[in-house]
């Protein structure tokens, strides 16, 4: 089975709310979530869907990049190679564009990625997570992401979040050390017996987070996420040997080979993983079993995933057997998508689809009614 065709459709999804990260707003309401669907079609006329969703303040790679990427680079190389052959499909990839201490434009290949394995799996009529070779959990459950400016405006949202059913809440910090600790505890206090961590996307120095980890340490808090720069090996390790806190590295965990270094530095003892920022589920699963077999904490996180990243990701979260909530936090943002029937959901509890491949339906009239003009 031969790749045929590979066709791109940049398309914006509608926003109910945004996010806000150390270096500013992920994106506007009005930008909306950009995204590169790709297509790929066999000679045989099966058809697989990825797609490229980048956030350019969480990594560098934008919507224009992306497409101009696939469209140049990536699909003229890959017409007419075998669809099955994985490996040699990211061999091709990483020889166009250069790896490096991330797989070179992870955000790009991993929509290739992503419809490929879509492609194959609806091809030997299996689901994803068959594929990967684990039934661990049927499903992941999502937390909430609360990205708020102070105490009062955390706990609203919390206690309205509450009510929707979510039982897990990831508190974005690394803005101001004083009031990180008062939205944390304000979240803690709104929903006492749910599972709540700090994501601080490398916003603080390594004395703020030496500190931040004490009073985290102090509210009971398990889990902390990137507190440093991920280019900071020594301030993660001086951190990991300083808190009973798991320091759970994400902007870090980008590719195998800086992991591989991190843990011979001993400076890393948990992950989280996304799908599309270390280029896809061949280099996902990797990572996992890499992590799984070095005993580290794993947790399931994405990019504000639409729903083709979101379902690459509940397939591979739920195979590996994650059960720390995941935050995917697609559908928390995200006022409409361009599926044929809504996603399983059994409350905020995603579950595992069971058609083929990705086993979602994309609904191409609605992607048409969704296009970007990217204006190139
Ligand atoms: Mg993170």
């Amino acid at each position: 089975m031969k790749i045929e065709r590979i066709e791109l459709f940049p398309v914006v999804l509608p926003l109910r709310s945004v996010l806000t990260l150390p270096r500013g707003a992920s994106r506007t309401l009005a930008e909306g979530k950009q995204i590169i669907l790709v297509k790929i079609s066999a000679d045989d006329g099966t058809v697989g869907w990825g797609e490229a969703g980048p956030s350019r303040r969480w990594s560098p790679e934008t919507t224009h990049s992306t497409y101009t990427t696939i469209k140049h680079y990536l699909a003229p190389e890959l017409i007419g190679h075998d669809a099955f052959d994985i490996q040699g499909v990211h061999s091709i990839m990483n020889t166009e564009l250069a790896t490096g201490l991330d797989p070179g434009q992870p955000v790009a290949k991993a929509a290739i990625d992503l419809a490929l394995h879509d492609l194959i799996c609806k091809k030997l009529g299996i689901t994803l997570q068959t594929w990967l070779g684990s039934k661990a959990e049927n499903g992941i459950e999502l937390s909430y992401l609360v990205s708020v400016p102070d105490p009062d405006k955390a706990a609203e949202v919390t206690t309205k979040a509450l009510a929707e059913g979510y039982k897990a809440f990831k508190v974005k910090v690394g803005h101001n050390p004083d009031v990180d600790v008062a939205n944390v505890k304000a979240v803690m206090e709104t929903a006492p017996d749910c599972v709540v961590w700090p994501d601080a996307n490398q916003g603080y120095t390594l004395n703020q987070a030496l500190s931040m980890a004490r009073a985290f340490e102090d509210l009971g808090i398990e889990v902390f996420e990137q507190p440093i720069p991920m280019t900071d090996v020594y301030g993660m390790r001086k951190l990991m040997q300083r808190t009973s806190l798991s320091i759970v590295l994400d902007e870090a965990a980008m590719g195998i080979p800086y992991m591989i270094e991190l843990l011979r530095r001993e400076a890393v003892d948990g992950i989280a993983i996304k799908v599309n920022k270390v280029g896809g589920i061949h280099y996902a699963r990797q990572m996992c079993d890499l992590a799984r077999n070095a005993g580290m904490v794993l947790i399931g996180s994405g990019l504000m995933d639409a729903p083709i990243g979101f379902a690459a990701s509940v397939h591979l979260f739920a195979a590996y057997g994650i059960t720390f909530p995941a935050d995917l936090n697609g559908p928390q943002h995200m006022s409409d998508d361009y599926l044929a029937a809504p996603f399983p959901m059994e409350g905020k509890r995603a579950l595992v689809p069971t058609a083929p491949g990705l086993g979602i339906e994309i609904d191409e009239d609605k992607i048409r009614s969704m296009a970007l003009d990217l204006s190139l």
